[in-house]
């Protein structure tokens, strides 16, 4: 049987990058960039004054005061229409451009006016002698006409969009936003605003893995339940196939009616594995159609609610990182203390939802009771995935192990 780490190379390889289109700024958040950027403009378009306050020249205050004469007034989106001579000043606000003849800007706090008019204003400053520059940004010192300031591969943050709309991009082009169809199949689900009947449950798994594509940054797209029925599987996977990636959960087991690997080869896709040696989880299945624009991905995940998730993390939320153009989207890997002594048993490496908390530089995780991997409401108490490599074993508490952290925001 394959390891985790086999399966999930088995699965990036078949992940490229989807093609790159157009978007509007408003719609690029979390996606990643397809075109290097070039300024513009220069960023500031203008020597400017980061305070409120007065242009001077720096000589006329050498000993650090003077009675000057104030030639106007200039705020942001003014433009001076004087120079500042010896003995004069213009008071200014912050982000104005810097009259000819300035060479520094004094603090309106270190400023006293000596008359009240604007028309003979005089001004008395009395502050530690300026240095040349002081309080001026430079034209162009945080970005220069022509440069390029955020390069193809970058992930769009609130930062990056600032950025683009400094350089005057309403839209730019993006590695465009995977989407994803998720089908649940079982006869006995029913949608969760229904009363199950005997022998039914709500379809948990459905809005848990359309939140978590979401979150991960892709578009999902929910496709309800399909029965366990050649005829059922058959219109929703193929409807499934409309989209870059497929996720269908439940029917890859070993029963009489899980039939899902059967009617995605019918369909056209190949299956490249079946079984990956962990716990939760044993049974997926992944498999490609090969289409135009490139590889379609099938994920058939166990339908246990936490087997769906362990999968999703494991498996499917890399591939979208892969999809999206982004680097390694794999959970963060810590070293964390076993807060408490833990036994664990089974041939498998298990991947067992804990709660992991950090303190003074250290990390100390709690394996969650294990319930079996149709208790999803254990999850809620889950942060993270406690590993242990397979095998019968005692574990101490302290011993350091290898925790997966879940992200904070899905
Ligand atoms: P399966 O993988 O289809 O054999 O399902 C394994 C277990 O997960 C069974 O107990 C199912 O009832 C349960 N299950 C399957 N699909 C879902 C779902 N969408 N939501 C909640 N539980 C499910
Ligand atoms: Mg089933």
């Amino acid at each position: 049987m394959l390891s985790v780490d086999e399966a999930l190379q088995q699965v990036l390889a078949h992940a490229r990058p989807r093609l790159a289109a157009k978007c509007a700024l408003g719609l690029a958040r979390g996606l990643v960039l397809a075109e290097d950027v070039v300024s513009d403009i220069d960023s500031p378009p203008h020597d400017k004054s980061v305070v409120d306050g007065y242009a001077v020249r720096a000589a006329d205050l050498a000993d650090g005061s003077a009675e000057l004469d104030v030639l106007e007034e200039v705020t942001a989106g003014a433009v001076p229409s004087q120079d500042v001579t010896h003995g004069s000043a213009t008071r200014i606000m912050t982000g104005a451009p810097i009259p000819a003849g300035a060479d520094a800007v004094v603090m309106i706090e270190h400023t006293r006016p000596l008359t009240p008019a604007a028309t003979h204003e005089r001004v008395q400053i009395s502050c530690k002698p300026p240095a040349v520059g002081q309080n001026i940004m430079r034209r162009a010192i945080s970005m220069v006409r022509g440069q390029t300031v955020l390069a193809a591969g970058c992930e769009l943050r609130a930062i990056e969009l600032g950025v683009l709309a400094e350089v005057g991009r309403t839209s730019v082009s993006v590695v465009g936003r995977p989407r994803l169809a998720i089908l649940a199949t079982g006869n006995e689900l029913v949608p969760a605003g229904e009363v199950p009947q005997a022998g039914q449950i709500r379809n948990s798994n459905g809005p848990l893995l359309v939140a978590a594509v979401e979150a991960a940054g892709a578009t999902a797209l929910d496709l309800g339940i399909a029965r366990d029925t050649i005829e059922s599987l058959r219109e929703s996977i193929a409807n499934g196939l409309q989209s870059d990636v497929l996720i269908i959960s439940g029917g890859v087991s070993a029963g009489v009616l899980d039939l899902v690997p059967s009617v995605l080869t019918e369909l056209g896709v190949r299956q490249v594995f079946h079984k990956v040696n962990l716990k939760p989880g044993k049974p997926l299945w992944f498999g490609v159609l090969s289409a135009a624009a490139g590889d379609k991905l099938v994920f058939g995940l166990p339908g246990n609610p936490v087997s769906s998730l362990v999968c999703f993390e494991l498996f499917v939320r890399p591939a979208i990182g892969r999809l999206s153009g982004r680097g390694d989207a794999s959970l963060v890997q810590v070293a964390a203390e076993l807060a408490m002594p833990y036994v664990h048993r089974g041939d498998r490496p298990t991947y067992q939802p804990a709660r992991l908390e950090s303190a003074d530089g250290r990390n100390l995780i709690r394996p969650l009771r294990w319930q079996g991997s149709g208790d999803l409401r254990t999850l809620v108490d889950a942060n993270a995935l406690a590993c242990f490599p397979a095998g019968d074993r005692e574990y101490p508490s302290g011993e350091l192990i290898v925790a997966l952290r879940l992200p904070g925001s899905y």
